[in-house]
């Protein structure tokens, strides 16, 4: 499974000016906080603009550039800009979009933290929020009001896959002058390429498959160049949550190998579901390119592949059984987030007050299962063995 030429040239070649750091391979961890000048006139320049050049790290770097020019690339994107973490991306890309007084739309459960971006934080400063299922653009359309400033999507959602249309979003929010952002750390660039449909501001959490070995918590934001210097000048450089030159460098490490990586962990995830689909105890399996999945079809005609993470509906009564299901697993790990070498288990029924589980409601028996680079016959095996406690 071979690197495509179009990519290679991105991950490879695409701003690795080798011969000013020793004709090294790897690229150099420039760690330094600031920049030294020669001139007061040079100095100024970066004064008066300082997304032109290097003047302190909590700014701009050099080895951040090198990844802002890849990611920027592989999006399809102008501009590019690195954080701390998905969660300050998502932040100080919404922050932008919005003032006192405006009204937003999203989808329904949103990434976790945007919700409470948007229920919290937001509403405190006289910013509203109207949440609804993204799988039909009407929906959209009924919610928009006077003052609807943004419209935020996350496709396909990390839990239940929800999609939306990217374009027919895209489309509405432009007659209506209403930017757009997508949370796109399900498919990474590599399968799907928001900004081509027309959504404004594109973000993922890099800390999944841009990271690829769970060791580094990082955010990407692409979009056009004078959006990316307006957040520059403002939310990034006032929080300071701009990423470190060593957390970038991690994640052009971990570009490398991120299509070979998507590549194999789609081949087990879609190896894994057959089994599943076919055992008594597993009521359903969620995965937006499984022909039984109910937005199949618009996932075929937006993305281009659907990585290593999907979710199962166990066929069971009781929480116990979930409990016992997850604690036999040898060797998926039960932790969040996904992405990595390592294969994971995640009960929904964790977030879920004992008392309040009901097995009537489908959300509380998912399981969300990511599987890593392990062989699938090894992880089937898991599985099998763990199903077999519950039966
Ligand atoms: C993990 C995640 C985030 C947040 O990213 P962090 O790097 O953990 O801050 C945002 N959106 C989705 C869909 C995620 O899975």
């Amino acid at each position: 499974m071979p690197i495509p030429e179009h990519l290679s040239h991105i991950i490879n070649e695409l701003r690795e000016d080798r011969e000013h750091y020793f004709n090294a391979v790897a690229p150099p961890i420039v760690q330094t906080s600031n920049f030294a000048f020669k001139t007061v006139s040079d100095l100024q320049k970066v004064f008066e603009d300082e997304y032109s050049d290097y003047l302190y790290s909590r700014g701009l770097h050099p080895t951040g550039d090198i990844l802002r020019k890849k990611m920027a690339a592989l999006d399809e994107a102008e501009d590019c800009l690195l954080f701390n973490s998905g969660a300050s991306a998502i932040f100080a890309a919404v922050l932008s979009c919005v003032q006192s007084g405006d009204h937003l739309i999203s989808v329904r459960k949103p990434y976790t933290w945007a919700q409470k971006m948007f229920d919290t934080v937001l509403s405190r400063f006289g910013v509203t929020t109207t949440y609804v299922d993204g799988r039909n653009i009407e929906n959209f359309e009924r919610a928009l009001k006077p003052n609807t400033k943004l419209i935020y999507l996350e496709s396909p959602n990390s839990w239940d896959f929800a999609l939306q249309d990217l374009g027919a979003v895209a489309q509405l929010a432009q007659s209506r002058n209403i930017l757009t952002i997508c949370d796109n750390s399900y498919c990474t660039p590599l399968y799907q390429k928001p900004i081509k449909h027309g959504i404004d501001l594109v973000l993922q959490s890099a800390t999944k498959y841009i990271g690829g070995h769970s060791d580094v918590v990082a955010g990407i934001l692409t979009g056009k160049q004078a959006a990316m210097k307006k957040i520059f000048d403002s939310e990034l450089l006032n929080m300071g949550n701009g990423i470190t030159p060593f957390h970038a460098w991690l994640l052009i490490r971990g570009l490398r190998t991120l299509p070979v990586r998507l590549k194999q962990v789609s081949q087990t995830a879609t190896e894994v579901i057959t089994f599943l689909k076919n055992h008594p105890k597993i009521e359903q399996v969620l995965y937006p390119l499984d022909p039984a999945f109910p937005q199949y079809a618009l996932a075929q005609r937006q993305m281009t592949g659907a990585g290593g993470l999907f979710t199962v509906v166990l066929q069971v009564t009781q929480r116990q059984e979930i409990v016992e299901f997850c604690e036999s697993l040898q060797h998926f790990l039960m932790a969040v987030s996904w992405g990595g070498h390592e294969s994971l288990a995640l009960p929904r029924c964790a977030a879920i007050k004992p008392e309040h589980f009901d097995p009537s409601h489908r959300e509380h028996r998912m399981v969300r299962l990511y599987t890593g680079l392990e062989e699938a016959e090894f992880l089937i095996k898991d599985l099998n063995e763990a199903l077999k406690m519950i039966q």
